[in-house]
Protein backbone atom coordinates (compact mmCIF):
# COMPACT_ATOMS: atom_id res chain seq x y z
CA UNK A 1 0.00 0.00 0.00
CA UNK A 2 1.34 3.78 -0.73
CA UNK A 3 1.36 5.76 2.11
CA UNK A 4 0.06 8.85 0.68
CA UNK A 5 -2.83 6.17 -0.04
CA UNK A 6 -3.47 5.20 3.33
CA UNK A 7 -5.76 6.08 6.06
CA UNK A 8 -2.81 6.25 9.29
CA UNK A 9 -3.56 9.44 11.24
CA UNK A 10 -0.17 9.42 13.61
CA UNK A 11 0.55 11.63 16.05
CA UNK A 12 3.21 12.76 17.90
CA UNK A 13 1.27 13.54 21.06
CA UNK A 14 0.62 11.65 24.04
CA UNK A 15 -3.36 11.23 24.55
CA UNK A 16 -3.75 12.45 28.26
CA UNK A 17 -6.74 10.01 29.02
CA UNK A 18 -4.51 7.06 28.03
CA UNK A 19 -2.80 5.36 31.11
CA UNK A 20 -1.10 2.40 29.97
CA UNK A 21 1.81 2.76 27.10
CA UNK A 22 -0.80 0.12 24.45
CA UNK A 23 -3.28 2.13 24.47
CA UNK A 24 -1.15 5.37 24.19
CA UNK A 25 0.61 3.84 21.37
CA UNK A 26 -2.66 2.37 19.12
CA UNK A 27 -3.93 6.07 19.60
CA UNK A 28 -0.70 7.44 18.37
CA UNK A 29 0.16 4.75 15.88
CA UNK A 30 -3.65 5.84 14.50
CA UNK A 31 -4.63 1.82 15.23
CA UNK A 32 -8.04 2.73 16.98
CA UNK A 33 -10.04 5.43 17.73
CA UNK A 34 -12.60 6.18 20.95
CA UNK A 35 -16.05 6.25 20.24
CA UNK A 36 -17.22 6.64 24.03
CA UNK A 37 -16.30 5.48 27.14
CA UNK A 38 -15.06 2.09 26.46
CA UNK A 39 -16.36 1.39 22.86
CA UNK A 40 -13.64 1.91 20.29
CA UNK A 41 -13.26 1.93 16.47
CA UNK A 42 -10.33 0.10 14.44
CA UNK A 43 -8.44 2.18 11.58
CA UNK A 44 -6.77 0.21 9.42
CA UNK A 45 -3.86 -0.46 10.84
CA UNK A 46 -5.25 -1.45 14.09
CA UNK A 47 -7.43 -3.90 11.98
CA UNK A 48 -5.24 -5.61 9.76
CA UNK A 49 -3.77 -6.90 13.29
CA UNK A 50 -7.20 -7.66 14.81
CA UNK A 51 -6.90 -9.97 11.14
CA UNK A 52 -3.97 -11.86 12.46
CA UNK A 53 -5.05 -12.30 15.48
CA UNK A 54 -8.32 -13.87 14.29
CA UNK A 55 -6.59 -15.96 11.57
CA UNK A 56 -4.32 -17.76 14.03
CA UNK A 57 -7.20 -18.46 15.82
CA UNK A 58 -9.11 -19.72 13.19
CA UNK A 59 -6.39 -21.66 11.75
CA UNK A 60 -5.69 -23.40 15.59
CA UNK A 61 -9.29 -23.73 16.51
CA UNK A 62 -9.90 -25.49 12.99
CA UNK A 63 -7.47 -27.47 13.55
CA UNK A 64 -8.45 -28.95 17.23
CA UNK A 65 -11.85 -29.76 15.59
CA UNK A 66 -14.04 -26.95 16.44
CA UNK A 67 -16.30 -26.00 14.32
CA UNK A 68 -16.82 -22.04 13.48
CA UNK A 69 -20.65 -20.59 13.86
CA UNK A 70 -21.85 -16.92 13.91
CA UNK A 71 -24.59 -16.26 16.76
CA UNK A 72 -26.22 -13.35 17.41
CA UNK A 73 -25.58 -10.72 19.54
CA UNK A 74 -29.01 -9.99 20.65
CA UNK A 75 -30.39 -12.40 22.73
CA UNK A 76 -33.88 -12.79 24.43
CA UNK A 77 -34.11 -12.43 28.39
CA UNK A 78 -35.82 -15.97 28.26
CA UNK A 79 -33.07 -17.86 27.39
CA UNK A 80 -31.05 -15.89 30.39
CA UNK A 81 -34.14 -16.88 32.90
CA UNK A 82 -34.02 -20.59 32.41
CA UNK A 83 -30.19 -20.37 32.89
CA UNK A 84 -30.52 -18.40 35.85
CA UNK A 85 -28.34 -15.33 35.21
CA UNK A 86 -30.71 -13.01 34.32
CA UNK A 87 -30.53 -11.75 37.89
CA UNK A 88 -27.65 -12.91 38.87
CA UNK A 89 -25.80 -11.54 35.98
CA UNK A 90 -25.38 -8.10 37.51
CA UNK A 91 -25.04 -4.47 35.68
CA UNK A 92 -22.25 -6.24 33.19
CA UNK A 93 -25.17 -7.32 31.12
CA UNK A 94 -26.94 -4.88 29.15
CA UNK A 95 -30.56 -4.82 28.74
CA UNK A 96 -33.29 -3.42 26.66
CA UNK A 97 -37.16 -3.86 25.75
CA UNK A 98 -38.00 -4.20 22.17
CA UNK A 99 -41.21 -2.51 20.16
CA UNK A 100 -43.35 -5.28 21.97
CA UNK A 101 -42.03 -4.85 25.37
CA UNK A 102 -39.98 -8.14 25.18
CA UNK A 103 -36.92 -8.33 27.28
CA UNK A 104 -33.53 -9.10 25.71
CA UNK A 105 -29.57 -8.15 26.12
CA UNK A 106 -26.68 -7.72 24.29
CA UNK A 107 -24.23 -10.93 24.60
CA UNK A 108 -22.10 -10.78 27.14
CA UNK A 109 -20.61 -14.27 26.35
CA UNK A 110 -23.04 -17.28 24.76
CA UNK A 111 -23.50 -20.28 27.14
CA UNK A 112 -27.30 -19.54 27.14
CA UNK A 113 -27.18 -19.17 22.71
CA UNK A 114 -25.14 -21.90 22.08
CA UNK A 115 -26.71 -24.32 24.81
CA UNK A 116 -30.13 -23.46 23.40
CA UNK A 117 -28.88 -24.57 19.74
CA UNK A 118 -27.27 -27.73 21.05
CA UNK A 119 -30.39 -29.00 22.91
CA UNK A 120 -32.63 -28.80 19.76
CA UNK A 121 -30.16 -29.96 17.24
CA UNK A 122 -27.93 -32.60 19.10
CA UNK A 123 -30.30 -35.80 20.37
CA UNK A 124 -27.92 -38.77 20.64
CA UNK A 125 -24.56 -39.72 21.75
CA UNK A 126 -23.50 -40.27 18.41
CA UNK A 127 -23.73 -36.79 17.62
CA UNK A 128 -20.64 -36.23 20.56
CA UNK A 129 -18.63 -34.53 20.80
CA UNK A 130 -19.01 -31.23 19.55
CA UNK A 131 -17.43 -27.88 19.65
CA UNK A 132 -18.36 -25.23 18.54
CA UNK A 133 -17.04 -21.67 17.99
CA UNK A 134 -17.32 -18.20 16.81
CA UNK A 135 -15.54 -14.69 16.94
CA UNK A 136 -17.99 -12.39 17.51
CA UNK A 137 -18.40 -8.67 18.91
CA UNK A 138 -19.10 -8.91 22.87
CA UNK A 139 -20.79 -6.28 24.93
CA UNK A 140 -20.03 -5.94 28.77
CA UNK A 141 -21.34 -2.84 30.70
CA UNK A 142 -17.39 -3.01 32.49
CA UNK A 143 -17.99 -0.97 36.14
CA UNK A 144 -14.47 0.86 35.28
CA UNK A 145 -13.89 0.70 31.45
CA UNK A 146 -9.77 1.45 31.12
CA UNK A 147 -6.46 0.76 29.39
CA UNK A 148 -8.11 1.42 25.82
CA UNK A 149 -9.46 -2.12 24.03
CA UNK A 150 -7.30 -3.98 27.29
CA UNK A 151 -10.74 -3.34 29.40
CA UNK A 152 -13.30 -2.02 27.02
CA UNK A 153 -17.26 -2.40 26.50
CA UNK A 154 -17.65 -3.76 23.15
CA UNK A 155 -15.06 -5.78 22.52
CA UNK A 156 -14.37 -8.79 20.17
CA UNK A 157 -13.80 -12.67 21.90
CA UNK A 158 -13.15 -15.65 20.21
CA UNK A 159 -15.54 -18.21 22.17
CA UNK A 160 -15.95 -22.12 21.86
CA UNK A 161 -18.19 -24.21 23.80
CA UNK A 162 -17.50 -28.14 24.07
CA UNK A 163 -20.31 -30.62 24.71
CA UNK A 164 -19.30 -34.27 25.82
CA UNK A 165 -20.78 -37.45 26.67
CA UNK A 166 -18.76 -38.23 29.71
CA UNK A 167 -16.47 -36.62 31.91
CA UNK A 168 -13.43 -38.45 30.30
CA UNK A 169 -14.26 -36.92 26.81
CA UNK A 170 -15.45 -33.30 28.80
CA UNK A 171 -11.35 -33.71 29.66
CA UNK A 172 -10.02 -34.77 26.10
CA UNK A 173 -11.50 -31.55 25.02
CA UNK A 174 -10.45 -29.27 27.58
CA UNK A 175 -6.92 -30.78 26.67
CA UNK A 176 -7.19 -30.16 23.11
CA UNK A 177 -8.45 -26.47 23.91
CA UNK A 178 -5.13 -26.19 26.20
CA UNK A 179 -3.31 -27.25 23.80
CA UNK A 180 -4.56 -24.98 21.09
CA UNK A 181 -3.92 -22.30 22.88
CA UNK A 182 -1.01 -22.60 23.44
CA UNK A 183 -0.45 -23.16 20.17
CA UNK A 184 -2.33 -19.48 19.27
CA UNK A 185 -0.47 -17.46 21.79
CA UNK A 186 2.74 -19.19 20.80
CA UNK A 187 2.13 -18.26 17.29
CA UNK A 188 1.32 -14.29 17.97
CA UNK A 189 4.76 -14.14 19.29
CA UNK A 190 3.95 -13.60 22.63
CA UNK A 191 5.75 -14.34 26.22
CA UNK A 192 3.01 -15.92 28.31
CA UNK A 193 1.83 -18.36 30.73
CA UNK A 194 -1.13 -20.57 31.63
CA UNK A 195 -2.14 -20.51 34.68
CA UNK A 196 -4.51 -22.29 37.23
CA UNK A 197 -7.24 -20.74 38.22
CA UNK A 198 -10.51 -21.15 40.66
CA UNK A 199 -13.19 -23.72 38.89
CA UNK A 200 -15.69 -22.96 41.65
CA UNK A 201 -17.43 -26.04 42.43
CA UNK A 202 -16.22 -28.15 39.42
CA UNK A 203 -12.62 -28.41 41.18
CA UNK A 204 -9.54 -30.25 40.18
CA UNK A 205 -7.30 -27.97 37.84
CA UNK A 206 -9.87 -27.40 34.90
CA UNK A 207 -9.57 -23.87 34.61
CA UNK A 208 -6.60 -22.15 33.16
CA UNK A 209 -6.15 -18.56 32.13
CA UNK A 210 -3.35 -17.88 29.83
CA UNK A 211 -1.52 -14.78 30.86
CA UNK A 212 0.50 -11.86 28.68
CA UNK A 213 4.01 -11.40 31.43
CA UNK A 214 3.93 -7.92 31.65
CA UNK A 215 4.18 -5.58 34.21
CA UNK A 216 1.28 -3.19 33.55
CA UNK A 217 -0.90 -6.70 33.92
CA UNK A 218 -3.42 -5.98 35.99
CA UNK A 219 -3.39 -9.80 37.30
CA UNK A 220 -0.78 -10.85 39.87
CA UNK A 221 0.72 -14.56 39.44
CA UNK A 222 2.18 -17.08 41.74
CA UNK A 223 4.67 -19.23 40.46
CA UNK A 224 7.56 -21.08 41.15
CA UNK A 225 11.11 -21.13 40.29
CA UNK A 226 11.83 -24.76 40.09
CA UNK A 227 8.52 -26.62 38.40
CA UNK A 228 6.29 -24.97 36.00
CA UNK A 229 3.82 -24.42 38.70
CA UNK A 230 1.82 -21.14 38.32
CA UNK A 231 -1.44 -20.09 39.45
CA UNK A 232 -3.50 -16.98 39.87
CA UNK A 233 -3.89 -15.41 43.29
CA UNK A 234 -7.28 -16.89 43.89
CA UNK A 235 -6.44 -20.10 43.34
CA UNK A 236 -2.95 -20.14 44.07
CA UNK A 237 -2.44 -23.56 46.71
CA UNK A 238 -0.43 -23.35 50.11
CA UNK A 239 0.46 -27.28 51.26
CA UNK A 240 -0.52 -28.29 54.95
CA UNK A 241 2.60 -28.11 56.96
CA UNK A 242 4.29 -31.29 57.79
CA UNK A 243 5.11 -30.45 61.76
CA UNK A 244 2.63 -29.02 63.66
CA UNK A 245 3.22 -27.26 66.77
CA UNK A 246 2.70 -29.76 69.80
CA UNK A 247 -0.40 -29.48 72.05
CA UNK A 248 1.30 -27.69 74.63
CA UNK A 249 0.34 -28.16 78.29
CA UNK A 250 3.28 -26.23 79.91
CA UNK A 251 2.15 -22.71 78.03
CA UNK A 252 1.25 -19.30 80.35
CA UNK A 253 -2.65 -19.29 81.47
CA UNK A 254 -5.12 -17.56 79.91
CA UNK A 255 -4.77 -13.74 79.96
CA UNK A 256 -7.08 -11.34 79.59
CA UNK A 257 -6.56 -7.57 78.71
CA UNK A 258 -8.12 -4.34 78.19
CA UNK A 259 -7.83 -3.22 74.44
CA UNK A 260 -10.58 -0.32 74.49
CA UNK A 261 -10.45 1.01 70.71
CA UNK A 262 -8.09 -1.07 69.33
CA UNK A 263 -9.58 -3.96 66.53
CA UNK A 264 -7.34 -4.02 63.50
CA UNK A 265 -4.28 -5.80 63.78
CA UNK A 266 -2.13 -2.86 63.31
CA UNK A 267 -3.28 -1.61 66.21
CA UNK A 268 -3.38 -4.45 68.82
CA UNK A 269 -0.01 -5.23 67.51
CA UNK A 270 1.03 -1.65 68.92
CA UNK A 271 -1.03 -1.86 71.75
CA UNK A 272 0.02 -5.58 73.04
CA UNK A 273 3.36 -4.99 71.49
CA UNK A 274 3.55 -8.36 69.73
CA UNK A 275 4.00 -9.02 65.72
CA UNK A 276 1.06 -9.30 63.56
CA UNK A 277 2.83 -13.02 63.15
CA UNK A 278 1.12 -13.64 66.64
CA UNK A 279 -2.16 -12.47 66.73
CA UNK A 280 -4.71 -14.64 64.76
CA UNK A 281 -7.76 -12.79 63.56
CA UNK A 282 -11.22 -14.28 63.73
CA UNK A 283 -13.47 -13.23 60.17
CA UNK A 284 -17.25 -13.79 60.57
CA UNK A 285 -18.35 -15.12 57.67
CA UNK A 286 -22.08 -14.98 56.03
CA UNK A 287 -22.27 -18.46 54.06
CA UNK A 288 -25.89 -18.83 53.15
CA UNK A 289 -27.02 -17.08 55.51
CA UNK A 290 -25.06 -19.50 58.58
CA UNK A 291 -22.62 -17.64 60.29
CA UNK A 292 -18.64 -19.71 60.31
CA UNK A 293 -15.62 -17.96 61.78
CA UNK A 294 -12.35 -18.47 60.26
CA UNK A 295 -9.03 -17.54 61.92
CA UNK A 296 -6.06 -16.55 59.53
CA UNK A 297 -2.83 -15.13 60.93
CA UNK A 298 -2.49 -11.40 62.02
CA UNK A 299 0.33 -11.36 59.12
CA UNK A 300 -1.82 -13.16 56.41
CA UNK A 301 -4.72 -12.27 53.90
CA UNK A 302 -7.98 -14.33 54.30
CA UNK A 303 -8.84 -15.99 50.31
CA UNK A 304 -12.50 -15.65 50.27
CA UNK A 305 -12.60 -18.10 47.45
CA UNK A 306 -11.26 -21.05 49.40
CA UNK A 307 -13.28 -20.57 51.78
CA UNK A 308 -16.34 -20.46 50.04
CA UNK A 309 -14.82 -23.56 48.26
CA UNK A 310 -13.87 -25.35 51.56
CA UNK A 311 -17.98 -24.37 52.84
CA UNK A 312 -19.09 -25.44 49.56
CA UNK A 313 -21.20 -22.09 49.86
CA UNK A 314 -23.26 -20.66 47.15
CA UNK A 315 -23.38 -16.98 48.60
CA UNK A 316 -20.33 -15.71 51.19
CA UNK A 317 -19.54 -12.71 52.67
CA UNK A 318 -18.32 -11.38 56.09
CA UNK A 319 -20.86 -10.88 58.39
CA UNK A 320 -22.87 -8.09 59.16
CA UNK A 321 -22.65 -6.41 62.54
CA UNK A 322 -25.94 -8.18 63.94
CA UNK A 323 -24.38 -12.07 62.97
CA UNK A 324 -21.36 -10.93 64.54
CA UNK A 325 -23.00 -9.86 67.38
CA UNK A 326 -25.00 -13.15 67.44
CA UNK A 327 -21.62 -15.23 67.06
CA UNK A 328 -19.72 -13.57 69.51
CA UNK A 329 -21.86 -11.62 71.86
CA UNK A 330 -19.27 -8.59 70.93
CA UNK A 331 -19.42 -5.68 67.97
CA UNK A 332 -17.29 -5.93 65.37
CA UNK A 333 -13.34 -5.65 66.21
CA UNK A 334 -13.16 -8.08 69.29
CA UNK A 335 -13.82 -11.37 67.54
CA UNK A 336 -11.84 -14.84 68.68
CA UNK A 337 -12.14 -18.67 68.92
CA UNK A 338 -12.47 -18.60 72.55
CA UNK A 339 -16.15 -19.43 73.31
CA UNK A 340 -17.40 -17.96 70.02
CA UNK A 341 -21.10 -19.93 68.97
CA UNK A 342 -19.91 -20.76 65.24
CA UNK A 343 -18.56 -23.55 64.04
CA UNK A 344 -14.43 -22.93 63.29
CA UNK A 345 -12.25 -23.41 60.63
CA UNK A 346 -8.46 -22.17 60.33
CA UNK A 347 -5.91 -21.75 57.94
CA UNK A 348 -3.14 -24.42 57.88
CA UNK A 349 -1.08 -21.37 59.19
CA UNK A 350 -2.74 -21.45 62.89
CA UNK A 351 -1.27 -24.93 63.22
CA UNK A 352 2.36 -24.69 64.22
CA UNK A 353 1.20 -21.14 66.54
CA UNK A 354 1.42 -21.04 70.68
CA UNK A 355 0.65 -18.03 72.78
CA UNK A 356 -1.77 -16.56 70.30
CA UNK A 357 -3.26 -12.90 70.94
CA UNK A 358 -6.76 -13.36 69.93
CA UNK A 359 -9.85 -11.36 70.17
CA UNK A 360 -12.04 -11.83 73.52
CA UNK A 361 -15.51 -12.02 72.22
CA UNK A 362 -15.64 -9.08 74.24
CA UNK A 363 -15.80 -5.13 73.46
CA UNK A 364 -12.45 -3.77 74.10
CA UNK A 365 -10.81 -7.14 75.48
CA UNK A 366 -8.51 -8.90 73.76
CA UNK A 367 -6.83 -12.51 74.98
CA UNK A 368 -3.08 -13.78 75.51
CA UNK A 369 -1.28 -16.70 75.78
CA UNK A 370 -4.24 -18.88 73.64
CA UNK A 371 -3.19 -22.01 72.86
CA UNK A 372 -4.93 -24.68 70.40
CA UNK A 373 -6.35 -27.47 72.27
CA UNK A 374 -6.74 -26.16 75.52
CA UNK A 375 -8.56 -22.90 75.74
CA UNK A 376 -10.41 -23.39 72.26
CA UNK A 377 -10.68 -26.19 69.40
CA UNK A 378 -10.78 -25.74 65.25
CA UNK A 379 -13.64 -27.98 63.05
CA UNK A 380 -11.01 -28.38 60.52
CA UNK A 381 -7.77 -26.79 59.17
CA UNK A 382 -7.58 -25.56 55.73
CA UNK A 383 -5.76 -23.41 53.02
CA UNK A 384 -7.48 -20.85 53.59
CA UNK A 385 -5.32 -17.72 53.15
CA UNK A 386 -3.98 -15.82 50.29
CA UNK A 387 -0.23 -16.96 48.62
CA UNK A 388 2.34 -14.99 49.75
CA UNK A 389 6.39 -14.34 47.55
CA UNK A 390 8.73 -16.41 49.75
CA UNK A 391 5.88 -19.43 50.45
CA UNK A 392 6.55 -23.17 49.55
CA UNK A 393 5.39 -24.15 46.30
CA UNK A 394 2.67 -26.48 46.91
CA UNK A 395 3.70 -29.20 43.72
CA UNK A 396 7.76 -29.12 44.40
CA UNK A 397 8.19 -26.90 47.54
CA UNK A 398 10.50 -24.53 45.46
CA UNK A 399 10.17 -21.05 46.07
CA UNK A 400 7.12 -18.85 45.04
CA UNK A 401 7.36 -15.95 43.07
CA UNK A 402 5.22 -13.18 41.93
CA UNK A 403 4.80 -11.72 38.15
CA UNK A 404 2.19 -9.92 36.87
CA UNK A 405 -0.02 -10.51 34.23
CA UNK A 406 -2.30 -9.88 31.08
CA UNK A 407 -5.39 -12.53 30.94
CA UNK A 408 -5.52 -13.18 27.15
CA UNK A 409 -7.46 -16.25 27.32
CA UNK A 410 -9.26 -18.53 29.46
CA UNK A 411 -10.40 -22.07 29.16
CA UNK A 412 -12.89 -23.68 31.52
CA UNK A 413 -14.53 -26.83 32.00
CA UNK A 414 -18.30 -26.03 33.05
CA UNK A 415 -19.60 -29.53 34.01
CA UNK A 416 -23.11 -29.78 33.68
CA UNK A 417 -24.03 -25.93 34.83
CA UNK A 418 -25.58 -24.80 32.01
CA UNK A 419 -26.80 -28.25 30.66
CA UNK A 420 -28.69 -29.11 33.57
CA UNK A 421 -30.68 -25.56 34.07
CA UNK A 422 -31.41 -25.81 30.25
CA UNK A 423 -31.85 -29.80 29.59
CA UNK A 424 -29.40 -30.25 27.14
CA UNK A 425 -29.39 -33.81 27.11
CA UNK A 426 -28.75 -36.57 24.80
CA UNK A 427 -29.78 -40.47 24.24
CA UNK A 428 -26.50 -42.81 25.49
CA UNK A 429 -25.74 -45.96 24.12
CA UNK A 430 -28.10 -47.91 26.28
CA UNK A 431 -30.90 -45.85 25.88
CA UNK A 432 -31.10 -43.41 28.78
CA UNK A 433 -31.39 -39.90 29.03
CA UNK A 434 -28.13 -37.99 29.61
CA UNK A 435 -26.76 -34.41 30.09
CA UNK A 436 -23.96 -33.27 28.04
CA UNK A 437 -21.13 -32.01 30.09
CA UNK A 438 -19.63 -28.71 28.29
CA UNK A 439 -16.03 -26.61 28.50
CA UNK A 440 -16.23 -23.06 27.48
CA UNK A 441 -12.91 -21.22 26.07
CA UNK A 442 -12.90 -17.65 25.97
CA UNK A 443 -9.59 -15.19 24.09
CA UNK A 444 -9.98 -11.48 23.96
CA UNK A 445 -8.60 -10.25 20.45
CA UNK A 446 -8.18 -7.10 20.84
CA UNK A 447 -6.93 -7.10 24.56
CA UNK A 448 -4.24 -9.90 22.71
CA UNK A 449 -3.32 -7.14 20.47
CA UNK A 450 -2.98 -4.69 23.40
CA UNK A 451 -0.87 -7.15 25.48
CA UNK A 452 1.30 -8.04 22.54
CA UNK A 453 2.09 -4.27 22.50
CA UNK A 454 3.01 -3.93 26.16
CA UNK A 455 5.74 -6.33 25.75
CA UNK A 456 6.94 -5.22 22.40
CA UNK A 457 7.47 -1.33 22.65
CA UNK A 458 10.56 1.41 23.20
CA UNK A 459 10.40 5.43 23.32
CA UNK A 460 10.17 5.21 19.53
CA UNK A 461 6.85 3.62 19.36
CA UNK A 462 5.44 0.03 18.92
CA UNK A 463 7.78 -3.18 17.35
CA UNK A 464 5.58 -5.74 16.18
CA UNK A 465 6.57 -9.55 16.56
CA UNK A 466 6.28 -10.50 12.56
CA UNK A 467 2.98 -12.77 13.18
CA UNK A 468 0.99 -9.64 14.37
CA UNK A 469 2.56 -6.82 12.53
CA UNK A 470 0.01 -5.11 9.92
CA UNK A 471 2.39 -5.16 7.34
CA UNK A 472 6.01 -6.84 7.72
CA UNK A 473 7.97 -4.14 5.23
CA UNK A 474 8.07 -0.39 4.46
CA UNK A 475 10.06 0.77 1.53
CA UNK A 476 11.24 4.32 2.78
CA UNK A 477 12.64 6.84 -0.13
CA UNK A 478 14.91 9.24 1.60
CA UNK A 479 13.84 11.66 -0.95
CA UNK A 480 10.87 11.55 -3.69
CA UNK A 481 11.86 14.33 -5.75
CA UNK A 482 15.15 12.26 -6.96
CA UNK A 483 13.96 9.64 -9.61
CA UNK A 484 16.64 7.39 -9.14
CA UNK A 485 15.80 7.01 -5.85
CA UNK A 486 11.87 6.41 -6.51
CA UNK A 487 12.06 4.46 -9.50
CA UNK A 488 14.64 1.89 -7.20
CA UNK A 489 11.94 2.36 -4.16
CA UNK A 490 8.82 1.58 -6.53
CA UNK A 491 10.53 -1.29 -7.98
CA UNK A 492 11.46 -2.91 -4.85
CA UNK A 493 8.23 -2.90 -3.63
CA UNK A 494 6.40 -4.01 -6.73
CA UNK A 495 9.13 -6.74 -6.39
CA UNK A 496 8.04 -7.24 -2.71
CA UNK A 497 4.09 -7.36 -3.75
CA UNK A 498 4.88 -9.70 -6.13
CA UNK A 499 6.28 -11.93 -4.11
CA UNK A 500 2.66 -11.54 -1.87
CA UNK A 501 4.86 -9.75 0.78
CA UNK A 502 2.94 -6.98 2.96
CA UNK A 503 4.43 -4.24 2.33
CA UNK A 504 4.08 0.14 2.42
CA UNK A 505 5.35 2.24 0.44
CA UNK A 506 6.37 5.92 2.33
CA UNK A 507 5.41 8.08 -0.80
CA UNK A 508 4.61 11.06 1.13
CA UNK A 509 6.80 14.37 0.38
CA UNK A 510 8.21 14.39 3.75
CA UNK A 511 11.39 15.00 5.39
CA UNK A 512 13.21 11.63 5.84
CA UNK A 513 13.55 12.21 9.84
CA UNK A 514 9.74 12.50 9.57
CA UNK A 515 9.47 8.94 7.48
CA UNK A 516 11.61 7.48 9.77
CA UNK A 517 9.34 8.65 13.20
CA UNK A 518 6.36 7.68 11.65
CA UNK A 519 7.57 3.73 10.63
CA UNK A 520 8.96 3.48 13.99
CA UNK A 521 6.00 4.30 16.05
CA UNK A 522 3.90 1.97 13.75
CA UNK A 523 6.50 -0.77 14.17
CA UNK A 524 6.77 -2.00 10.96
CA UNK A 525 9.81 -4.97 11.30
CA UNK A 526 11.67 -4.34 8.48
CA UNK A 527 12.15 -0.87 6.97
CA UNK A 528 14.62 -0.95 3.24
CA UNK A 529 15.81 2.51 3.48
CA UNK A 530 16.53 3.98 -0.61
CA UNK A 531 18.58 6.99 -0.53
CA UNK A 532 20.82 8.67 -3.19
CA UNK A 533 24.29 7.89 -1.94
CA UNK A 534 23.64 4.13 -1.20
CA UNK A 535 21.97 3.43 -4.48
CA UNK A 536 24.78 5.34 -6.32
CA UNK A 537 26.98 2.25 -5.18
CA UNK A 538 23.61 0.27 -6.00
CA UNK A 539 22.76 -0.83 -2.48
CA UNK A 540 19.59 -0.08 -0.14
CA UNK A 541 19.88 -0.17 3.51
CA UNK A 542 17.62 -2.85 5.78
CA UNK A 543 17.04 -1.55 9.13
CA UNK A 544 15.74 -4.55 11.93
CA UNK A 545 13.12 -2.53 13.74
CA UNK A 546 13.44 -5.03 17.20
CA UNK A 547 17.48 -4.87 16.90
CA UNK A 548 17.96 -1.23 15.49
CA UNK A 549 20.50 -3.26 13.30
CA UNK A 550 21.18 -2.25 9.73
CA UNK A 551 23.15 -3.31 7.24
CA UNK A 552 23.62 -2.65 3.15
CA UNK A 553 22.49 -4.77 0.83
CA UNK A 554 23.19 -4.83 -2.78
CA UNK A 555 19.41 -3.46 -4.18
CA UNK A 556 18.82 -7.15 -6.49
CA UNK A 557 19.11 -8.94 -3.46
CA UNK A 558 17.08 -7.21 -1.01
CA UNK A 559 13.71 -8.84 -1.58
CA UNK A 560 15.56 -12.70 -1.41
CA UNK A 561 16.96 -10.99 1.82
CA UNK A 562 13.63 -9.92 3.52
CA UNK A 563 11.79 -13.03 2.25
CA UNK A 564 14.68 -15.04 4.25
CA UNK A 565 13.79 -13.08 7.33
CA UNK A 566 10.15 -13.13 7.54
CA UNK A 567 9.74 -16.76 6.98
CA UNK A 568 12.36 -17.31 10.14
CA UNK A 569 10.51 -15.20 12.34
CA UNK A 570 7.28 -16.93 11.43
CA UNK A 571 8.87 -19.96 11.89
CA UNK A 572 10.29 -19.15 14.97
CA UNK A 573 7.26 -18.74 15.97
CA UNK A 574 5.46 -21.14 14.92
P1 LIG B 1 -11.50 -10.26 33.39
O1 LIG B 1 -11.22 -11.02 34.65
O2 LIG B 1 -10.28 -9.62 32.80
O3 LIG B 1 -12.68 -9.36 33.49
P2 LIG B 1 -13.17 -12.35 32.46
O4 LIG B 1 -12.85 -13.44 33.41
O5 LIG B 1 -14.37 -11.54 32.65
O6 LIG B 1 -11.89 -11.36 32.33
P3 LIG B 1 -13.85 -14.16 30.35
O7 LIG B 1 -15.30 -14.05 30.64
O8 LIG B 1 -13.15 -15.42 30.68
O9 LIG B 1 -13.08 -12.92 30.99
O10 LIG B 1 -13.63 -13.76 28.83
C1 LIG B 1 -12.68 -14.38 27.98
C2 LIG B 1 -11.65 -13.39 27.48
O11 LIG B 1 -12.25 -12.21 26.95
C3 LIG B 1 -10.70 -12.88 28.54
O12 LIG B 1 -9.66 -13.80 28.76
C4 LIG B 1 -10.21 -11.58 27.93
O13 LIG B 1 -9.14 -11.83 27.03
C5 LIG B 1 -11.40 -11.09 27.14
N1 LIG B 1 -12.12 -10.02 27.85
C6 LIG B 1 -12.94 -10.15 28.91
N2 LIG B 1 -13.42 -8.96 29.29
C7 LIG B 1 -12.90 -8.04 28.42
C8 LIG B 1 -13.02 -6.62 28.28
N3 LIG B 1 -13.79 -5.92 29.11
N4 LIG B 1 -12.35 -6.01 27.29
C9 LIG B 1 -11.57 -6.72 26.44
N5 LIG B 1 -11.41 -8.05 26.53
C10 LIG B 1 -12.06 -8.71 27.50
MG1 LIG C 1 -14.72 -9.66 33.54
Amino acid sequence: MRYSEMHLPTGREIPSDAEVVSNQLMIRAGMIRKLTSGIYSYLPLGYRVIRKVERIVREEMNKAGAQEVHLPMVQPAELWQESGRWTYYGKELLRFRDRNDRDYCLGPTHEEVITDLVRHDIKTYRQLPRNLYQIQTKFRDEVRPRFGVMRCREFGMKDAYSFDADEAGAEKSYEKMFAAYNAIFRRCGLRFRPVEADSGSIGGSFSHEFMVLAESGEDAIAFCEKCNYAANLEKAEIARPEKAAPIASDRPALESVETPNVRTIEEVSAFLNVTPRQIVKTLIFNADGKACAVLIRGDHEVNEIKVKNILGAAELELADDEMIFKATGAPRGFAGPVGVKVRVIADYSILDLVDMVTGANREDYHLKNVNLGRDFTVESFADLRVVQPGDACPRCGGEIKFARGIEVGHVFKLGTKYSKAMKAVYLDRDGKEKTMIMGCYGIGIGRTVAACIEQNFDQNGIIWPMPLAPYAVIVTPVNINEPDVMKAAGEIYEELLAADVEVILDDRDERAGVKFKDADLIGIPLRIVVGSKNLAQGQVELKIRKTGDSRLYPKSDIVSEVRTIIAQELKTAG
